[in-house]
């Protein structure tokens, strides 16, 4: 019989406790924290929804599985426990472990990207983009129309454009050394793509004679959107679809920290024996011997515990049914955030919250303090904080003016996530009272990291959303 409650399919034998704090006591933290929420001890937050990377809860099979890690430098049976388990839904020839995701993107684009290399995506993850530029290639971001506007309802948001991706590879196909695709795509919103559009890729890439690579890091909750939302494969186990998936493509990154269920570790696959050789020489140079790459044996057996644990459709289920309540709490709170709902987490849209609040005095940054004021939540700002800084000094307002609330893998209970809604209706009632920051310190790039804010007095003259010509100079 079907039931409107979708449990938690695990019961807690281990728990963390959570410090309370009281709002005088945050306003104190979050003042002395300059206003960033990156400089706040993780120990003063009583909800973490910063990331869902690495703050996974593992079971008490992967917890197990840590004592059978065999630390052996080369050869390690633990290896051969972590290779069996990938193969078992990635059939790649070569499996190279790595200490997390950036690092099996730095080898690969190492391997594959020059100066004059375009590499395609849906979007580039900010670490895939990063790896790709510090080569001097070019990292071209080619996502569905649809998968851009906050408000569109669409299965399949992170679709890559096949007709932009067809043009580059017949007018610049020989500068193109590999076509990647995320799953889902995390900078747009953890939105997934569809098997008829990977499908679509991996035939332009056969075509052009260019490998594709996947960048594969939430695999499973992008298998179970397909089941749900995909003609023809709702009677598809999910562990079908995900082996279906890999069929398609020529190699993968993977962090580990997403849909492997661990807190470090990640892996470069391939297929081409040339370049898993050139991989392993590099992997040699910076993370280790080929066998445990950047990782612990007992990294490695967690791994192969949680690959098993990850494709389980009643985790799925759950962990798709907690992201969408949340959502669908705050759509009903009249909270707008973009929809449909992804797999990790919700973004918030502060700019349609926040209306009396210009970009430039970062809405997010504001909704994001508030929200840590309010009930010791801590979530993201993804908007003019983090992309608005130019080069040059200067200063642009982003796209987007969002917070990401990411939900961490088997940890928070349906009540954690009540709390959360109930605060929400507390910042969404008082929200017209919510003031803007401006930024008094920052570093020259990424600063959204370390910046110091000072909220701006509620009758300030708002900025012009350009800065002056001498401001920006003068920064
Ligand atoms: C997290 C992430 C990465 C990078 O992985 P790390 O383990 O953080 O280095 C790459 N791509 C996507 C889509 C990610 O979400």
């Amino acid at each position: 019989m079907d039931r409107d409650t979708i449990i938690e399919p695990f019961r807690i034998k281990s728990v963390e406790p959570i410090r309370m704090t009281d709002r005088a006591e945050r306003e104190r933290l979050i003042r002395e924290a300059n206003y960033n929420l990156f400089n706040l001890h993780a120990d003063d937050v009583i909800i973490d929804l910063l990331t869902d990377s690495g703050t996974s809860a593992m079971s008490a099979a992967q917890w197990a599985g840590l004592m059978q890690g065999d630390e052996s430098y080369a050869g390690s049976p633990s290896y051969f426990r972590f290779e069996e388990a990938v193969k078992d839904l990635m059939p790649f020839e070569h499996i190279i472990p790595t200490h997390q995701g950036r690092a099996a993107e730095r080898i690969l684009m190492g391997i594959v990207a020059d100066p004059d290399a375009k590499i395609p995506s849906n979007t580039h993850f900010d670490t895939t983009r990063a790896n790709i530029e510090s080569t001097g290639a070019e990292a071209v971001d080619l996502v569905i129309e649809e998968g851009l506007d906050p408000d569109l309802e669409h299965p399949f948001k992170g679709n890559i454009d096949l007709d932009r991706l067809e043009t580059l590879l017949e007018d610049e196909g020989e500068n193109v050394p590999i076509v990647m695709l995320t799953i889902t795509n995390n900078s747009g919103g953890g939105q997934p793509v569809s098997l008829e559009n990977i499908r679509g890729a991996a035939a332009l890439c056969e075509e052009h004679d260019v490998p594709f690579i996947l960048d594969a890091c939430r695999f499973a909750e992008n298998a179970y959107f397909i089941k749900q939302r995909e003609d023809g494969y709702g009677d598809h186990s999910v562990k079908e679809i995900v082996r279906e998936i890999f069929s398609h493509a020529d190699g993968m990154t993977m962090s580990a920290k997403k849909d492997a269920l661990v807190n470090i570790g990640g892996w470069l696959a391939l297929d081409d024996d040339d370049w898993a050789r050139e991989a392993r020489n590099q992997l040699i140079l910076t993370e280790g011997f080929p066998t445990y790459g950047g990782l612990a044996g007992r990294d490695l057996e967690a791994i192969a515990v949680g690959l098993q644990e990850i494709v389980d459709e009643d985790y799925l289920e759950y962990r798709m049914a907690s992201t969408r309540y949340l959502g669908e709490a705050l759509t009903d709170l009249g909270v707008p955030i973009v929809t449909p709902v992804g797999g990790h987490a919700v973004y918030v849209n502060a700019k349609a919250l926040l209306p009396h609040i210009p970009p430039l005095e970062y809405p997010g940054q504001a909704l994001a303090v508030a929200l840590y004021t309010t009930g010791g939540i801590r979530g993201v700002e993804i908007g003019s904080v983090m992309f608005g800084q130019q080069p040059d000094g200067s200063e642009e307002p982003a796209r987007m003016e969002l917070v990401r609330l990411a939900i961490p893998r088997r940890v928070y209970t349906q009540s954690h996530v009540d709390y959360v809604i109930e605060c929400f209706e507390e910042v969404y009632d008082r929200r017209e009272e919510l003031t803007g920051f401006e930024i008094t310190e920052e570093p020259p790039q990424l600063r959204h990291f370390t910046a110091h804010f000072q909220p701006l007095e509620p009758d300030a003259v708002h900025r012009e959303t350009s800065v002056p010509e001498e401001v920006a100079r003068a920064s």
